[in-house]
């Protein structure tokens, strides 16, 4: 490597070969899974006013306070990369007008930028899928959501991965519940970490997703939202849990679960690797791969009328770790030039393969009498090699029985 040659930035990935490919095969598989539950594509800016995300996420949480890209463009104004979907798409959603569109199923991917300490599964820049249904506040929503991440996760072969599921109820349980989170809490506060400590005044349901260990034996005892839960929230709960198990998706209780953001109401999941599994280990420390939950609060934070709202994302790198090894694929036919005479005859016997759908490479170059052990070397299935005989082309073919006719019938 150059002296002189500048480096990637700290928490960015070149990626590249086999990591590329399970990289793709997750996009695709969101691709034509989202089509079957009939999410429209939505392409997204991947800068917005620091405003959006602000008011959207809230001021305490980790992602505003901590973890934003945020600058001044030349014209002075407070711009941020965004760490998320969710609040881009909901301000699209006001100033686009596509109420009228409601309800809204949406589907987008791409990157995503956060300022963190850069680890295995935990970037700077890293990747999401993500899926959204605007203007719905049925239950039915919620499982549809689920079901469309229960089955991507299945397509990808994914398998030790569970989907916990909590509710934090409607604004009266989340509010009876915060009080007595606060209340037990507060009786704790000189042996909880520093960062609860402050989010016990800011936002007490986030020390139930603390990761501190000083904080886990008194989260494990903390009041139950169960204990809080409106007979409304109770029954939307149930709607979603049975709705679950007639979708045949399985899934775990996990009581404690809140999501880092303000914006949650009612459901909230993540899918996460069972303990001891291979999947857990080969995540280490990241372990969760999608979240998401009910955000029926979030239009509101944006100035626009109570919309209810439910969606997902999860992170492309961490899928594509466990979907395993993609090997790069081999090209159906190589095309070897065995003499330079008809390296033409090649191109256009290359145009003709590649139209007719067949992947196919050609070998024309180095010492034309080592390009077809170089062929066979490469392990295509089928090769085509052309070659000067008694002052004419000649066109000789390795492949299986059944492809010589087709090939032949292509090429003749
Ligand atoms: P974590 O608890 O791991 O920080 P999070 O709650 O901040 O995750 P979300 O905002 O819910 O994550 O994003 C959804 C998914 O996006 C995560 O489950 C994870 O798969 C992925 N993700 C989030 N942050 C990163 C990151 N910095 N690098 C790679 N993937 C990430
Ligand atoms: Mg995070």
């Amino acid at each position: 490597m150059a002296k002189n040659t500048p480096q990637a930035i700290r928490g960015t990935q070149d990626i590249f070969g086999e990591d590329a490919e399970a990289f793709a095969f997750v996009v695709e598989t969101f691709e034509r899974v989202r089509k079957l539950y009939r999410f429209r594509r939505v392409e997204m800016p991947v800068f917005e006013k620091t405003e959006v995300f602000a008011r959207s996420i809230g001021e305490t949480t980790d992602i505003v306070s901590k973890e934003m890209y945020s600058f001044e463009d030349r014209g002075g104004e407070s711009l941020t990369l965004r760490p998320e979907f969710t609040a881009g798409i909901a301000r699209a959603f006001l100033t686009n007008g596509w109420q009228q569109h409601a309800p809204l199923k949406v589907a987008t991917h791409g990157p995503l930028f956060r300022y963190e300490r850069p680890q295995k599964g935990r970037y700077r820049q890293f990747h999401q899928i993500d899926a959204e249904i605007i203007g719905v506040a049925e239950p039915q929503a919620d499982v549809e959501l689920l079901a469309m991440a229960d089955q991507i996760i299945r397509e990808l072969g994914i398998e030790d991965v569970t989907l916990h599921l909590n509710t934090l109820g409607d604004a009266d349980s989340r509010d009876a519940w915060r009080g007595a989170l606060v209340e037990h809490f507060r009786a704790v506060k000189d042996e909880l970490s520093e960062d609860s400590q402050e989010r016990l005044e800011k936002n007490p349901l986030r020390i139930l997703d603390s990761k501190d260990r000083r904080d886990q034996a008194f989260v494990a005892d903390a009041p139950k939202i169960d204990d809080f839960l409106t007979d409304e929230a109770k029954a939307f709960f149930e709607a979603v849990t049975s709705g679950l198990d007639a979708a045949g998706v399985k899934w775990q209780r996990a009581e404690s679960l809140v999501r880092g953001l303000d914006y949650y109401r009612h459901t909230a999941f993540e899918f996460i690797p069972d303990e001891g599994s291979e999947a857990a280990s080969r995540l280490g420390s990241q372990s969760t791969i999608l979240g998401g939950g009910r955000y029926d609060g979030l239009m509101e934070s944006l100035g626009g009328a109570p919309t209810p709202a439910v969606g997902w994302a999860a992170g492309i790198e961490r899928l594509a770790m466990l979907v395993g090894e993609k090997g790069e694929p081999k090209a159906d036919v190589i095309v070897v030039v065995e003499n330079d005479d008809l390296l033409n005859q090649g191109i256009a016997t290359l145009g003709k393969l590649r139209s007719a759908g067949h992947s196919a490479e050609l070998m024309a170059s180095g010492s034309p009498r080592k390009r077809w052990d170089k062929a066979v070397k490469a392990g295509a299935e089928t090769i085509v090699a052309l070659d000067m005989r008694d002052g004419a082309a000649h066109v000789r073919i390795k492949a299986e029985d059944s492809h010589r006719e087709t090939l032949e019938g292509l090429l003749g």
